[in-house]
């Protein structure tokens, strides 16, 4: 009669089967999460060349800035030491 108590635990794989399609359901947003931090991964080299670039970087000037030809820092066009020298007025 034991046995039949053996049986009883393999009417539960079927449960299992049932559990592991509600994990193949959970899995789903699971994987659609990997998914997204795996492209983030792999956009972080790029990303760093490009911070590589903007490290050393050109500012762009606004149109009412310049660059000092001294300190080679941009100042906003009112920090001009004299009209027509792009000389900060620190360096004048
Ligand atoms: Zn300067």
């Amino acid at each position: 009669m034991a046995t039949a108590d053996y049986d009883a635990p393999r009417t539960q794989p079927d449960e299992q089967d049932s559990l592991e399609d509600l994990r193949a359901r959970r899995e789903t947003p699971d994987t659609a999460a990997v998914d997204v931090e795996e492209p983030e991964s792999f956009e972080l080299p790029g990303a760093e060349q490009l911070d590589e670039e903007l490290v050393v970087p050109v500012v762009p000037m606004r149109a009412d800035e310049f660059r000092c030809s001294q300190c080679f820092l941009v100042h906003h066009h009112s920090q001009r030491a004299e009209p027509g020298h792009d000389v900060c007025r620190d360096c004048a």
